[in-house]
């Protein structure tokens, strides 16, 4: 019979780890990962059958849940005239329209196949554009994983404990400067970019505090360097427009992921027309992919966004409300310390006292060892979080009441035990 274990014997040796990401190991929260066989709506079901409700949602892209009958149709739909062809499709006109619909103040967009390549693209853009080479990132920010933006990267580089620049050569980071999450860096004219994820979801969830992201704007306004919004998480997610509409701060470019293709491969940057002009082939600025704007990734997405409608974003902030609120009522029951800092849809978990505000308390609240006790005690009662203290709570248009109060009840449980 296939097991879990059998499977993870059998990845570990052929795949480094077991995993084709590093989070998905457990390694920060011990025992080995459940095979899933497939996934429909709020559930993943592992290889031996056994049913969670899922919170991972593939940390982010399958907001709708999965397995939606939309997305299935529009993937076979898409499929059944091809995969992918080397050459331009209607469906890639439609996204960068509907995308720049949604965006105030983005004209133009460059579909890529993953978040990490849209953030690559953004910062060689930027500095295309404006001639300079530094770039500024925030510590606990995570961009993916280009050799510049690795280092003091949240997400899995934070859970592995590393530094994000083991076979990074010094060059490459040499002209990345890393400044602490909410405080506004004093930037100077060598600067062309300050790379920031609005809100920040890679080091649990942070918001940004009262002025940090007017300040950044300011600054970068002071010295002619460009603001970009790494929206991988954020973008089509916390509301319509995304965070610039959300916050009322406007960056000059943006990055998207994860929701934008439906639960398939893709990313996208963009930018106002003038900036977008730099891009090969209207400027200098050289960016391909063959498999950029794929149709199928291009339908998913498409079928995705017709979704998200006002309506959509108003359930999704309800049901991460209810689950906040329940959760937070069983942890205070059971005399647990967390809090859940929650922006609009988008939720995080940090067992603490006081909501984290930069990557060093929420790194305190996250390596206490408490969160792997939760993790594990919420896996055996059918409940899948991310196996990482680290990572957002993904809560789909998929999680009804039933399954948020089943969840709640879970923790009401585990919460007992710690
Ligand atoms: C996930 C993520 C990325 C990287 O996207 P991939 O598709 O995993 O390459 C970049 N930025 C942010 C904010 C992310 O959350």
């Amino acid at each position: 019979m296939t097991t879990n274990e059998s499977l993870f014997e059998r990845a570990q040796a052929v795949i480094p780890g077991g995993v084709n990401s590093p989070v998905r190991a457990f390694g920060s929260v011990g025992g080995r990962p459940y095979f899933v066989e497939r996934g429909e709506g709020p559930f993943v079901y592992d290889v031996e059958g056994k049913r969670y409700i899922d919170f991972v949602q593939s940390y982010g892209p399958s907001i709708l849940g999965h397995a939606h009958p939309a997305i299935l149709a529009a993937i076979n739909d898409a499929a059944s005239r091809g995969t992918s062809y080397g050459a331009p499709t209607e469906n890639e006109v439609r996204i960068a329209e509907e995308m720049c619909d949604r965006v105030a103040g983005m004209e133009m967009v460059r579909l890529v196949s993953s978040g990490t390549e849209a953030a690559m693209s953004a910062i060689r853009l930027a500095r295309g554009a404006t001639g300079r080479d530094k770039i500024v990132k925030f510590a606990g920010n995570y961009h993916g994983h280009t050799d510049s933006l690795l280092v003091a990267g949240g997400s899995g580089v934070a859970q592995q404990g590393l530094k994000g620049s083991e076979g990074v050569t010094a060059g490459a980071i040499a002209d990345t400067i890393v400044a602490p999450y909410n405080v506004v860096p004093e930037l100077d004219e060598s600067i062309a970019v300050v790379c920031v994820e609005p809100v920040a979801a890679n080091m649990g969830l942070v918001a940004p505090a009262p002025g940090f992201l007017e300040g950044l704007r300011a600054e970068c306004d002071r010295v002619g360097a460009l603001l970009l919004f790494d929206e991988v998480i954020t973008g089509f997610r916390l509301c319509r427009g995304g965070s610039a509409a959300w916050f009322g701060v406007q960056p000059d470019v943006w990055c998207f992921g994860k929701v934008i293709g439906g639960g398939l491969p893709m990313g996208a940057f963009g930018a106002s027309r003038e900036a977008m002009g730099n891009l090969a082939p209207l400027g200098g600025v050289y960016q391909a992919g063959t498999l950029s704007g794929n149709p199928l990734a291009t339908a998913a997405g498409l079928a995705a966004l017709s979704h998200l409608t006002t309506d959509a974003y108003e359930q999704l902030t309800a049901t991460a409300s209810r689950l906040q609120e329940g959760m937070l009522d069983a942890f205070a029951a059971a005399g647990v310390s967390a809090v859940l800092p929650r922006v609009g849809p988008l939720l995080g978990l940090f067992f603490t006292d006081i909501e984290p505000h930069d990557f060093d308390s929420a790194k305190a609240a996250a390596d206490n060892g408490v969160y792997p006790r939760f993790f594990h005690g919420m896996l055996d009662r059918g409940i899948a979080l991310a196996p990482g203290a680290y990572e957002a709570l993904f809560p789909s248009l998929a999680h009804g009441t039933a399954e948020i109060d089943a969840t709640i009840e879970a923790v009401a449980e585990v919460a007992s035990t710690l």
